[in-house]
């Protein structure tokens, strides 16, 4: 558990995030959500207030916090009916570059990102043919004098129009199938000069406003310098940010699960149909209350997997857990507000239908249900190998 002093300093926190996030409301995301709309004045905002540099040590300009503020940044803004996909990548990606940047990347990056004069919002790893075969990725970067020449493809690549710098990964060895995670590099792309030098860059059309792009890479040059890390080496680059990624996105799902549950028992409470508020029912009040208990176990292990990250433990199964469960007890608890809220779940004006859409993402993204259990079967029970 946490203590209390800390525990305290949480709260206020959430409270801070919960006052910035009144001040835009569920009108605001609907409206960007029917337009695709990014919400600039609102990312704008919490980067002032010095929420998207929470990891970022102060010596960089950063607020200098650890995994569980962070956590309850993400987690407040998903519980006060905002969209935490638009700017959690500002929060997180920059770890690729504190961990394993060099010195002169870290003081030419870090500071701007923390103030928030660049933004670092997009991570290039998912290819169309490839998919959660990751090492599999075809995308390669050969080097030319000071460049390396990029060429290949990515796909929902989120947030690419409204970021100023890129994580990517791609091959600069051939695959061998012995040695799967070696000859992928890391780099550091500027998507101002890259686009049309190079850079093709086609929004998707999705089901959610998370602004994912496919990206279309035809000789571009990125120089020498932006390699992060070894040449070859781009796997561990990648894989030491996954575990503190997945206890951030659990932390969302768990603050949609709240989200849910505050609406969607205020409308029980609320709404009369023969003559007596329908949370009177089992049928109704039952659902709602197995979700909460959903939610708060998950939310159990986000903090477990969070204090271990921060103690600098072994967390991979706890991380991988805590987003397993909370990513499926956001979604129960979504599908319960639903059924609450009756033929009023399907009206846009009720907020529900937007944020059941969007939290059903984090079954799929960043790692599917079946990629988290695989893990678990594997790594934590010693099952054989499935592929
Ligand atoms: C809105 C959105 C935003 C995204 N943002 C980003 C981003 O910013 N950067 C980025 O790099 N990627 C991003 N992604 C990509 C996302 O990480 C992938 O979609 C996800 O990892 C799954 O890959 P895939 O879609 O190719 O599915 P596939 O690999 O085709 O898998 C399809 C299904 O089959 C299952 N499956 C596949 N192989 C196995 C197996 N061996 N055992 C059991 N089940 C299996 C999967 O679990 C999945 O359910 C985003 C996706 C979406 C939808």
């Amino acid at each position: 558990m946490t203590d209390p002093d800390r525990e305290a300093a949480l709260s206020e926190i959430r409270a801070a995030v919960a006052q910035l996030c009144a001040r835009y409301g569920e009108a605001y995301w609907r409206k960007l959500d029917s337009e695709q709309g990014y919400p600039t004045e609102f990312v704008a905002e919490m980067t002032e207030a010095g929420f998207l540099g929470a990891l970022i040590p102060e010596e960089y300009g950063g607020t200098g916090l650890g995994l569980l503020e962070a956590c309850a940044i993400l987690e407040e803004i998903s519980r006060r009916g905002a969209h935490a996909g638009a700017c959690h990548a500002q929060l997180y990606v920059m770890g690729v570059i504190l961990r394993h940047g060099s010195a002169a990347q870290k003081a030419e990056w870090l500071p701007k990102i923390a103030s928030g004069e660049i933004r670092l919002q997009s991570f290039g790893v998912t290819e169309p043919t490839t998919g959660t075969d990751t090492t599999a990725l075809k995308t390669t970067a050969r080097r030319e004098g000071e460049s390396w020449i990029v060429n290949g493809q990515k796909v929902w690549i989120s947030r690419v129009q409204h970021s100023d710098l890129m994580v990517l990964l791609a091959r600069t060895r051939p695959f061998d199938a012995k040695r799967k995670t070696e000859g992928l590099s890391a780099f550091l792309v500027d998507l101002r000069e890259a686009r049309g030098r190079g850079l093709e860059v086609r929004p998707i059309d999705a089901m959610i406003n998370h602004h994912a792009c496919e990206l279309f890479f035809d000789d571009l040059a990125i120089p020498a310098e932006n390699l992060i890390g070894e040449e070859g080496g781009g796997w561990p680059v990648i894989l030491t940010g996954m575990n503190a990624e997945r206890i951030l996105i659990a932390a969302e799902c768990v603050g949609d699960g709240r989200y849910f549950l505050d609406r969607a028992s205020a409308y029980a409470k609320e709404r009369v149909v023969f003559g007596r508020p329908i949370g009177a029912n089992q049928g109704v009040a039952f659902p709602l209350a197995r979700a909460h208990a959903d939610v708060e176990a998950a939310a159990l292990m986000v903090e477990r997997a969070a204090n271990l990250y921060e103690a600098g433990r072994p967390c991979g199964a706890e991380a991988n857990m805590a987003k397993l469960l909370a990513a499926e007890a956001s979604w129960k608890a979504g599908d319960a507000a639903m059924q609450t809220f009756g033929g009023f779940a399907f009206s846009k004006e009720y907020h529900v239908e937007r944020k059941f859409r969007e939290t059903r993402l984090y079954q799929i993204a960043p790692i599917s249900t079946n990629l988290i259990l695989s893990f678990l079967a594997e790594k934590v029970l010693g099952l054989p190998r499935s592929f």
